[in-house]
């Protein structure tokens, strides 16, 4: 390979985010090095496949150079570790983007917080994917040397580094296309110059990537003269290469002959995740349609799950030849954490994102991949309920979204779904059929409350009655919760009602006796109720006598019609207009505060109380207040009244 004068040499400040995660990187990954030859590797692999893509319509791109492949070279005088490629290859302008900036949304945010969490930095940092970046960890300085495909050797770019805060560019002659990184190694990183040792971790990592990986052969034992005539090079014409890894396809081997750790590498490989995958499921289908799936379900959730930009689908191979990542027709929305590779022989090779919608095998192959999912998912809550729960914890509030968005697998999902309830001793690990199994004598709904977090959900006033009657209620707080119950209004037979929403008909648990006295009660204090409703005027939609209560003086409610105040509040936030709807009072007839607002209907003072025994009720649904200074002073003058009568 020749290199002529270089022109225009240019340094530039990596991108703040990057050099706060190289810092990340060096620190955090140090007990986990060895990484760096995955990821390198990966890149290769990536750009080995792109460039396989675009040879398919454009033969010219593959110039003279068709084998294509990964080669590993160790000098162990410059002490520099070389991975080649013969792949796509960027030029000036891409380099400068791809290992000066890092595309992924949300970064700053991620970095803060993996900043904040020092002990969790390694896990972290693994759902982040570090990419190019670890080369740092065993390196001191990089060089990267590349030329894209179909353009001349003249424009060709070196790019270097010493990880710290910036990064050099110069335009180089290289005559071969592809990408070359040089890591001048370590001190104390001299391992990964140990050809043997290096072989075996290429095996361990990257054994079933599409590409070879050659590697310097084994020096046989040399004459004297031979080694004398070695010295000046140590990469002469005459080294001879060998392959090292397998170079098949993964998916393309049959199951019998795969490994856990060769499933769970590949999973590494194609992820960029440190941890190992929670499950996996491959097939190789043959019939009206032909094609191998390899699909994964993470154990983390990776840092973007619920950024609109995250990386989402799996990747799409055609006939072995990769054909693009990110394949989000291939799978729903609501199962955008699986990660994995769907090999179909019925697509053409020139496909594209365009052509993947409507199209009929993608739906097919969309709805098989989706099944297959659920139906891991499935097997795995029977018959391994921690891994489940595992599963559940990181992306339960995806699923759920599943509900809204797929409707023909809506039972499927629904039976998946695992709740928190008043049950469940601060964990979601009920599922619907569980609480139908042991819901009361003649219950005949599915009792819900949506709150902000699940500490208010517990201790909503709502749940009251529910508590003394010992009646299990879902206490709901995820985001998607509100859309989760506008869409499943039943399960198996049995509908979901909301316990903050109309009149609430628990007559069947209450005797004959406590019947009639409410019935009495609700007769004796309608007076009240339409005094109260008077003093609130517009701020409620009516006032009524509650059998929901026991503890708390107050509630309000939403009208069955109406959208709870929760999900009000939901669509707020996000900007949407909504029909204002009014709250309802419910006012505890038990309780002494009650009792003596009944005395004082009339009085001078019942106006004001009667404001404070509704914003307390706001506040304990979880709603702020219109206007939160009124109340304060509202409730000093209480507080003073009583002060001075003491
Ligand atoms: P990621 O691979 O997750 O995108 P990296 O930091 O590893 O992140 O790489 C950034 C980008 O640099 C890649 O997306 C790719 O466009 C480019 N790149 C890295 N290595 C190579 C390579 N060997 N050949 C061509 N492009 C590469």
């Amino acid at each position: 390979m020749t290199t002529t004068a270089t022109t225009e040499k240019q340094t530039c400040g990596f991108q703040a985010e990057v050099g706060q995660l190289l810092h990340l990187v060096t620190h955090a990954l140090y007990s986990n090095r060895e990484i760096f030859l995955r990821e390198l590797v990966s890149n290769a692999s990536d750009a080995l496949d792109k460039l396989r893509f675009l040879s398919v319509s454009e033969p010219a791109y593959l110039e003279n150079d068709t084998e294509l492949g990964i080669h590993i070279e160790i000098d162990e005088e410059a002490k520099t570790l070389t991975l080649r490629d013969n792949g796509i290859g960027m030029d000036r302008d891409e380099i400068i983007a791809h290992l000066g900036t890092i595309a992924k949304s949300g970064t700053k945010e991620f970095l803060k917080v993996l900043s904040a969490q020092q002990s969790k930095e390694n896990l972290l940092i693994g759902q982040f994917g570090v990419g190019f970046y670890s080369s740092f960890i065993v390196a001191d300085k990089v060089s990267v040397r590349s030329r894209k495909a179909g353009l001349a050797a003249e424009t060709g770019v070196e790019w270097q580094s010493t990880g710290e805060s910036d990064f050099s560019v110069e335009t180089i002659t290289k005559a071969s296309r592809g990408t070359e990184v040089i890591l001048h190694l370590k001190e104390d990183a001299a391992e990964f110059l140990d050809n043997w040792r290096l072989k075996n971790l290429i095996r361990k990592y990257s054994d079933h990537i599409s590409f070879p990986i050659w590697m310097q052969k084994e020096a046989e034992p040399q004459s004297d003269e031979e080694e004398a005539e070695d010295k000046d090079s140590n990469i002469s014409d005459a080294t001879v290469f060998e392959t090292v890894n397998r170079a098949e396809a993964l998916w393309t081997l049959p199951k019998s002959k795969i490994s856990d750790e060769e499933y769970t590498e590949f999973y590494k490989h194609i992820s960029h995740d440190f941890s190992d995958p929670l499950a996996w499921v491959h097939n190789k289908v043959e019939g009206k349609l032909e094609y191998s799936s390899l699909l994964y379900i993470p154990k983390n959730p990776p840092f973007d799950l619920y950024q609109r930009e995250a990386s989402k689908g799996l990747k799409l191979y055609v006939k072995r030849v990769f054909i693009m990542d990110d394949a989000e027709q291939l799978l729903p929305l609501y199962l955008r954490f699986v990660k994995g590779v769907i090999d179909s022989n019925d697509l053409p090779l020139n496909v594209s994102r365009e052509l993947l919608q409507n199209n009929a095998v993608i739906e097919s192959l969309r709805s098989a991949t989706t099944r297959r999912v659920l139906d891991t998912l499935e097997k795995m809550s029977k018959e391994q309920a921690d891994k489940y729960a595992e599963f559940w914890q990181s992306f339960g509030p995806a699923l759920k979204e599943g509900i809204a968005e797929d409707f023909a697998n809506k039972d499927k999902i629904a039976a998946l779904l695992r709740f928190e309830t008043t049950q469940s001793e601060g964990k979601s690990t009920v599922s619907l059929a569980d609480y139908i199994a042991r819901m009361k004598d003649k219950q005949d709904k599915i009792y819900y409350v949506t709150a902000d977090s699940a500490a208010a959900a517990r201790h909503s006033p709502q749940l009251e009655i529910f508590k003394q009657k010992n009646i299990e209620v879902l206490l709901l707080s995820d985001r998607v919760d509100e859309w989760l119950v506008v869409h499943l209004s039943e399960f198996d037979g049995k509908s979901l009602q909301s316990i903050a929403k109309g009149m609430l008909d628990l007559d069947t648990f209450a005797n004959e006796e406590e019947k009639k006295a409410h019935e009495q009660v609700v007769a004796e204090l309608k007076p009240l109720a339409e005094a109260v409703k008077d003093a609130l005027g517009d701020a409620v939609k009516e006032v009524r006598i509650s059998h929901r209560l026991t503890d708390s003086p107050a509630c309000v409610v939403a009208d069955d019609n109406d959208l709870g105040g929760h999900v009000q509040r939901l669509l707020k936030a996000a900007g949407q207009a909504m029909p204002e709807s009014k709250p309802i009072l419910e006012l505890n007839p038990n309780h002494p505060i009650v009792k003596q607002l009944d005395q004082n209907k009339g009085t001078e003072q019942f106006k004001q109380w009667s404001q404070i025994l509704l914003s307390q009720a706001i506040l304990a649904e979880g709603a702020p207040l219109v206007d939160p200074a009124t109340f304060v002073s509202q409730l000093n003058d209480l507080w003073k009244g009583l002060l001075a009568a003491h």
